[in-house]
C-alpha cells in the first residue's frame, strides 16, 4: 500500500500540473469565466464547506444555473488542489444514459481533456473509462449494478444523485440502500441535487441534512393558453385544418353531454369547441378527466402554424417545442421539413433532441446558428431538467409527456403519453426566459392547466414492483415489505404483497422469500420479469428468434395499425399474418417481412401496404439486439452465436414459451356446443392444451420439463406446470376477470366474424390486470 500510496501521490501532482496549464490557456481561460458566470460557481464555497462538514448535503437550484456540470468539478478541484486528486472516486449518477453520455462529455471539455482521462461514463453496454478517471458519470442502474457485487462501494469516496425531484424508481431505490450504507462508511459522502425547490422532504429523511439552495435568475417569460394563443395568431380550425376524425371525436368527448356528432356536424373552430365543452364544468374534474382534452385534436397544424408566426413576427430566439414523445418528433419534423419557410435551412435550422440522440446531434443543439437562421428544437421532456439550451426565448408546450404507466392488456409496464404537473409546466415554461424576457405558448386551455396535479406522483408509488422486488432480492436486503418500509415514500403493502405472491407464482421466490436459480437469471434482465422468463426459456429451448421479436413486440406500441376510415382493410392485412390465430406470430411474420424489405430498402413501404408501424418495427429491431446481447450476459447463450435455429419456428413451441411467461396470466377457452368462453384460474382449472395440437403437448411437455429443471427446484416440476399448473391455487393470486383483454383485443384483433379465430387470439394474448391496478 505504500507504493500504491506513492503512485496516486505522483498521480495527484500531475492531475495538478495538467490543471494549472489548462487554466492557462487561452481556451481555458475562456472556459473557466463561462463557469464562473454560472450562478453555481458563486456558491463553490459554501457548498464544499458543507461536504466538509456533513455527511449527506442536499443542493437545490433551477435548471441550468450548474448543478450537474460543476459541483462534481468543484469536488475534484477541491480535491487536486489538495493535492490528493487521484485518491477520491467520485460518482455521479443520472437517470437517463444520454444525460450521463452528454454530461461527462462537457465536463472532460470545460477540463480540456477527453473522456477517460480523469472524467469518464459507464451506461449499460457502454463507457469510456481510464485507470485515472476519478470522476465517474453513470445511469442510477449502473451503481445499484455496482452495489450487486460491491455492498460497501469500497474506494468510492463521494456519490452524487443528481435529478432526485423526478422521483424515478430506481433513485428511490438507491436512497433507501444508500441510507442504509452511511453508519457503514462514516468517511462516504452522499450529495443529492434537485432541480425544484422542495427538497425538504429529503432533508428530513436524511435526518436533517442541509440545504443549500442555488439562487438562480431568469427573465420573466410571458405564459400564453390556447385561447390566448387563438386570439393573437387567429389561427381558426377549419376542416381542412384538422388532422384527423380521431382529434374531433377526442375534442367532443371533452364535454361529457355533448352527444356524439357526424362529421359534417363537428365544429369548425376551436373556440366553438371550447365553448362546447363548458370549460367551467371540466376545470373541476380530476386528473382523470384530462385524458378527455387531447392534444392530437389540436395537433400538429396549430404547432406548424405558430411556429410560422413565430418566424415571421417574433425577435431573433431559439424555439423549443415540447413534444410527447420520439414518434411524434419524428412525424412532425417531417411535416415541418415540407414546409416553405420552417423546411428552408437558409431560414431555420430545425433539430431534435430526445434520449436516443447521437452525440453529432447533440452537439448542434448548444451551438448558436448563424445570423438570421433560427433555431427550432423538438424535444421530449429531457429538455425540462436534464439539458438544458441557452438561446431558448420561445417555448411550445403540448402538455404531456410519456410516462411509465401500466398496460393492462399486455400486463406489462409501459410507457404512454400522460398530463405532466404543474411543476413541469413551471420547469418548461423556465426555459424561455435564461437569456432575455421569453414566451411560452402552452398548447391547451387554462382550465386544462388548473385541472394538473401539483407534483407527479413518484414511480415507485404507481408502477408494478415485481423487478425491484428481485432487486432487493438479488442485493441481499433482507425481507421485501420491510426494506420499501423505509422508502422516501412507501408503497401500499398491498401493492408489496401482490408483487411478492406474483413471484412466488411465477417461480422466481420461494416460499421463504428467496430467490430461486429462476429468480436469479430474472434480475440479470432488466425488464419485466414475464418478458424475461420468455426470453430464458427461448434461448434454452432454441427458439430465441421468434421470442425475441415477441417479447420486444410487447414492450413497444402494437405496430399493427387501425386508421378509422380504413378499418376493414386494416384487419385485412392483419388476417395474412395471423392465419393461426395468434397476435404474437402475426407479430413475428409481420417482423420477418419487414426485414426482408429492409433489405430492398423497402421497408417503409412494407409498412404501408400492412398498415404496420415503421416506428414499432424500428423500436423492435434495436429492442431485439439489446435482448440479445443481454441474454449473451446471462451466459445462457453462446456470445458467439449470431442465430438460433433449431426447432425455432415450430409454433407450438413458441405458444408454449408465451403461456410459460405469461403465466398466471393465462385462461382457458372452453368450447361448448354454441359458445365459447373464457376460464380463468378463479373459475376452474386452466384448460390451455384445447389450443394446442394433443399430440405436440404430449412432446413439448418432455422437452420442457427438463429445461425447466434447469431452472425451478424439482420438486415445482410437474407435468402441468408449463400449462398452467391447474394445481395450483394460491388464495389471493392477482386474477381479474379477462373482460379487460377482451375490450380492447377484439378492436385490432384478425378477428373478422371468426368469434373463435378472436377468442383464441385473445387467449394467447392473455394479460390480466394488475394487482396493484385494480
Ligand atoms: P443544471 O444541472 O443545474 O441544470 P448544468 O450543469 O447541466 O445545469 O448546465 C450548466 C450550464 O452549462 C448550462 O447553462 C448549459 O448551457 C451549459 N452546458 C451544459 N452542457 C453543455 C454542453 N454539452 N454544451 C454546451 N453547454 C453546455
Ligand atoms: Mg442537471
Amino acid at each position: 500500500t505504500a507504493v500504491m500510496e506513492k503512485i496516486l501521490l505522483r498521480r495527484s501532482s500531475l492531475l495538478r500540473d495538467q490543471q494549472q496549464a489548462w487554466q492557462e490557456s487561452l481556451e481555458g481561460r475562456e472556459m473557466l469565466e463561462f463557469r464562473q458566470n454560472l450562478p453555481a460557481y458563486k456558491e463553490k464555497d459554501t457548498i464544499l464547506i458543507a461536504i466538509l462538514q456533513n455527511q449527506v448535503v442536499i443542493i437545490s437550484g433551477e435548471t441550468g444555473c450548474g448543478k450537474t456540470t460543476q459541483i462534481p468539478q468543484f469536488i475534484l478541484e477541491s480535491e487536486i488542489d489538495s493535492a490528493r486528486g487521484a485518491f477520491c472516486s467520485i460518482i455521479c449518477t443520472q437517470p437517463r444514459r444520454i444525460s450521463a453520455i452528454s454530461v461527462s462529455e462537457r465536463v472532460a471539455s470545460e477540463r480540456g481533456e477527453k473522456l477517460g482521462e480523469s472524467v469518464g461514463y459507464k451506461v449499460r453496454l457502454e463507457g469510456i473509462k481510464g485507470r485515472d478517471t476519478c470522476l465517474l458519470f453513470c445511469t442510477t442502474g449502473i451503481l445499484l449494478r455496482r452495489l450487486l457485487v460491491d455492498r460497501n462501494l469500497k474506494g468510492v469516496t463521494h456519490v452524487i444523485v443528481d435529478e432526485i425531484h423526478e422521483r424515478g424508481m430506481n433513485e428511490d431505490f438507491l436512497l433507501i440502500v444508500l441510507k442504509d450504507l452511511l453508519p457503514r462508511r462514516p468517511e462516504l459522502k452522499l450529495i443529492l441535487m434537485s432541480a425544484t425547490l422542495d427538497a425538504e422532504l429529503f432533508s428530513s429523511y436524511f435526518d436533517g441534512a442541509p440545504l443549500i439552495h442555488i439562487p438562480g435568475f431568469t427573465y420573466p417569460v410571458r405564459t400564453h393558453f390556447l385561447e390566448n394563443i387563438l386570439e393573437m395568431t387567429g389561427y381558426r380550425l377549419t376542416p381542412s385544418n384538422q388532422i384527423d376524425d380521431y382529434g374531433q371525436e377526442r375534442m367532443w368527448k371533452m364535454s361529457k353531454q355533448a352527444p356524439r356528432k357526424r362529421k359534417s356536424q363537428i365544429v369548425s373552430s376551436v373556440e366553438d369547441a371550447l365553448r362546447a365543452a363548458d370549460f367551467k364544468d371540466f376545470s373541476r374534474q380530476t386528473q382523470e378527466s384530462l385524458s378527455c382534452w387531447n392534444p392530437d385534436c389540436i395537433g400538429f397544424n396549430l404547432i406548424e402554424y405558430l411556429l410560422s408566426y413565430i418566424c415571421e413576427n417574433e425577435r431573433p430566439g431559439a424555439v423549443l417545442v415540447f413534444m410527447t414523445g420520439w414518434d411524434d418528433i419524428s412525424s412532425l419534423k417531417d411535416k415541418l421539413q415540407a414546409h416553405p419557410i420552417l423546411g428552408d435551412p437558409s431560414r431555420v435550422l430545425l433539430l431534435t433532441c430526445h434520449g436516443s440522440m447521437a452525440s453529432s446531434e447533440q452537439k448542434l443543439i448548444f451551438e448558436e446558428p448563424e445570423d438570421g437562421v433560427r433555431k427550432i428544437v423538438l424535444t421530449t421532456n429531457i429538455a425540462e431538467t436534464s439539458i438544458t439550451i441557452n438561446d431558448v426565448v420561445f417555448v411550445l408546450d403540448c402538455g404531456k409527456a410519456k410516462e411509465t404507466s401500466y398496460d393492462a392488456l399486455n400486463n406489462t409496464p409501459c410507457l404512454l403519453p400522460s398530463w405532466v404537473s404543474k411543476v413541469s409546466t413551471q420547469q418548461r415554461r423556465g426555459r424561455a426566459g435564461r437569456v432575455q424576457p421569453g414566451e411560452c405558448h402552452h398548447l391547451y386551455p387554462r382550465c386544462v392547466y388548473d385541472a394538473f396535479t401539483e407534483y407527479q406522483l413518484p414511480e415507485i408509488l404507481r408502477t408494478p414492483l415485481q423487478s425491484l422486488c428481485l432487486q432487493i432480492k438479488s442485493l441481499k436486503l433482507g425481507s421485501i415489505s420491510e426494506f420499501l418500509s423505509r422508502a422516501l415514500q412507501s408503497p401500499k403493502l398491498l401493492a408489496v404483497q401482490n408483487a411478492i405472491e406474483y413471484l412466488k407464482v411465477i417461480g422466481a421466490l420461494d416460499e421463504n422469500e428467496n430467490l430461486t436459480v429462476l429468480g436469479r437469471y430474472l434480475t440479470m434482465l432488466p425488464m419485466e420479469p414475464k418478458l424475461g422468463k420468455m426470453l430464458i426459456l427461448g434461448a434454452i429451448l432454441n427458439c430465441l428468434d421468434p421470442v425475441l421479436t415477441i417479447v420486444a413486440g410487447l414492450s413497444v406500441r402494437d405496430p399493427f395499425l387501425t386508421p378509422l376510415d380504413k378499418k376493414d382493410l386494416a384487419e385485412a392485412a392483419k388476417l395474412q399474418f395471423s392465419h393461426d390465430h395468434s397476435d404474437h406470430l402475426a407479430l413475428v411474420r409481420a417482423y420477418e417481412g419487414w426485414k426482408e424489405a429492409e433489405k430492398d430498402l423497402a421497408g417503409y413501404d412494407y409498412c404501408w401496404k400492412n398498415f404496420l408501424s415503421a416506428q414499432s418495427m424500428k423500436a423492435i429491431d434495436s429492442l431485439r439486439e439489446e435482448f440479445l446481447s443481454l441474454l449473451k450476459d446471462t451466459g445462457l447463450i453462446d456470445s458467439y452465436a449470431t442465430s438460433c435455429n433449431g426447432w425455432s419456428y415450430d409454433q407450438h413451441l413458441i405458444r408454449a414459451v408465451i403461456c410459460y411467461g405469461l403465466y398466471p396470466g393465462i385462461c382457458s377457452v372452453v368450447h361448448n356446443e354454441k359458445s365459447f368462453s373464457l376460464k380463468t384460474m378463479e373459475d376452474g382449472p386452466v384448460l390451455l392444451y384445447s389450443l394446442l395440437n394433443p399430440q405436440m403437448v404430449l412432446h413439448l411437455h418432455h422437452e420442457l420439463i427438463s429445461a425447466i429443471r434447469l431452472l425451478v427446484s424439482e420438486d415445482q416440476c410437474d407435468g402441468r406446470f408449463v400449462f398452467g399448473r391447474p394445481d395450483l391455487k394460491p388464495s389471493n393470486m392477482p386474477v381479474a376477470p379477462p373482460q379487460h383483454s377482451l375490450i380492447s383485443r377484439t378492436e385490432s384483433g384478425p378477428g373478422g366474424d371468426n368469434s373463435k379465430s378472436r377468442l383464441q387470439t385473445l387467449v394467447t394474448r392473455a394479460g390480466y390486470a394488475a394487482p396493484t391496478y385494480k
